[in-house]
């Protein structure tokens, strides 16, 4: 296998990096990415930072906003005409108003420039004027990000390690569909497409499975197959694993020869050009987590997590961000694992939840050995939902989170119409980080979809928000 950095095209990095680094000279930018898996909280997290930007609003730790020294904030035309702007008025609207309800989820990559006017905080700095930075925002499913190590996996080992997973619990339960399919199809068989394009469907199918909420597993590659992108129906997605070993020779002319050339094309036609164009250009990075999702799922949920933590971790390059690191492509300088939704939780749980997101990634660390970016974990909900409420029930008093469910939502025999507050004791997480990792967790936390609140003074509620804000960008403006 060959390392990432082997499979970097210096040139082309390069070049990209030095056409952003030649524009920051004019006027200095910053390119965020934020990703994470589908509805872990990225159209939402991005509107209400725009939102806070753009509008202010409570904001206490980010001392650039609370301490009145950003004096100016607009929306510009994004810089790159290739990449579909990040609708953020119409995610904005939606959030607004009587009707409100959340936005329209990320399914594809998306852009938005926001330019802040400062006073810097520093006296020589603000003898020489005020400062003005380009904040680029770029969406993208984390889904896909889980593909960069396709870079470095050939099709046969891609296929072993794929087939093999799917052999174990809970992943097993899930595949039975597929599983039969595979046992009827030997790689030596002749090219035929149907016969691919169904496999790839049962494939995909699975795949899905592994993603619903009871399961909630995380690594699920190719990125492209759960979050298609404009690549919905394509016969680059016409493929999938054969029961073959890692380093297996597929003959030309058969199924599996035809399976490893669409994979390949997947790699050289998606993967790459996502990863030089967009995923290497970026100079910070938000990782938003659904991790609640994961440790109501159980212990399974939560190691595939942590793995997909490590893979996340891996595809950072090492390096702090000086002008040479950024001409030669290690740009990243700072990461954020944010757990999002910490609303559901009491504030008693919050953090708990940051210290479990920690252990994960503090594991994932470990094997990842990334040096160089600053790297950071939180526990935040960009959009808070929820006000505390206490009840007392047989007895006992119990901190509880209160708000109105989504119609629909149901809480045993209790259907809730949408209109309704009501009071809901969520779990609570274990003091110690260790515990929540072991599966007892499992079925005991207990989560609600609640209708999104009413901005005040066109402001949305949030929790730590403003801290997440000082650790992505309050540097900057110093
Ligand atoms: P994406 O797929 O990563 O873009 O996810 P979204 O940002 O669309 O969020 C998915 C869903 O999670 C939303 O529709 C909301 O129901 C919920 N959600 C996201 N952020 C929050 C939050 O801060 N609090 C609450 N209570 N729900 C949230």
């Amino acid at each position: 296998m060959a390392s990432f950095s082997s499979i970097i095209d210096g040139t082309r990095l390069a070049a990209g990096n030095l056409a952003d680094f030649a524009t920051g000279l004019v006027s200095p930018s910053l390119r965020l990415g934020v990703t994470g898996l589908s509805r872990a909280g990225k159209t939402v997290f991005i509107t209400a930072v725009v939102n806070a930007l753009l509008k202010g609003g409570r904001f206490p730790a980010f001392e650039a906003l609370s301490g009145g020294r950003i004096t100016r904030c607009y929306l510009e035309p994004q810089p790159d005409d290739t990449l579909p702007r990040f609708e953020f008025e119409s995610h904005a609207n939606a959030l607004s108003g009587d009707n409100r309800h959340w936005p329209e989820s990320t399914r594809r990559i998306s852009q938005l420039r926001i330019t802040v006017e400062y006073v810097p905080s520093g006296l020589l700095a603000r003898t020489l004027g005020g400062g003005r930075l380009h904040i680029d925002i770029v969406d993208y499913p984390g889904e896909w990000l889980l593909d960069l190590p396709l870079l470095r996996t050939s099709y046969a080992e891609w296929s072993a390690a794929t087939v093999r997973a799917s052999r174990s619990a809970p992943r097993r339960a899930h595949a039975a569909a597929w599983h039969d399919m595979l046992a009827a199809l030997a790689p030596s068989m002749p090219a035929d497409e149907a016969m691919a394009i169904k496999a790839a469907g049962l494939f995909t199918a699975y795949l899905a499975r592994c993603r619903a909420d009871d399961v909630a597993l995380s690594s699920l590659p190719p990125g492209r197959f759960l979050m298609p992108g404009d690549y919905q129906g394509s016969p680059l997605l016409a493929f999938a694993p054969l029961d073959i070993a890692p380093d297996a020779v597929l003959q030309k002319g058969t199924l599996g020869a035809l399976m490893e050339r669409r994979y390949q094309s997947y790699v050289a036609t998606i993967v790459k050009p996502f990863f030089f164009d967009h995923f290497a250009r970026l100079d910070r990075q938000v990782i938003l987590v659904d991790a609640l999702s994961a440790l109501n799922a159980g212990a399974f949920a939560v190691r595939d997590l942590e793995q997909t933590l490590t893979a996340i971790l891996a595809c950072f390059r090492q390096g702090a961000n000086s002008p040479l690191s950024a001409l030669f492509g290690r740009r990243i300088d700072r990461v954020l694992f944010a757990a999002t939704k910490a609303d559901l939780l009491h504030h008693t749980s919050h953090d708990r939840l940051e210290n479990i997101l920690r252990l994960l990634v503090a594991q994932a660390m470990d094997r990842a050995s990334c040096q160089g970016a600053g790297i950071d974990v939180a526990a935040l909900s960009a959009i808070r939902a929820t006000r505390e409420a206490r009840v007392r029930q047989k007895g006992e008093t119990l901190d509880c989170i209160a708000g109105i469910p989504l119609g629909g939502e149901t809480i045993g025999e209790t259907y809730f119409d949408g209109h309704t507050e009501a009071a809901v004791f969520p779990g609570d997480l274990p003091k110690d980080a260790n515990k929540a990792l072991d599966g007892s967790l499992e079925g005991k936390l207990r989560f609600l979809r609640f209708r999104p609140p009413a901005a005040r003074d066109g402001a949305w509620p949030h929790i730590r928000l403003d801290r997440t804000l000082e650790f992505l960008l309050g540097d900057r403006f110093k």
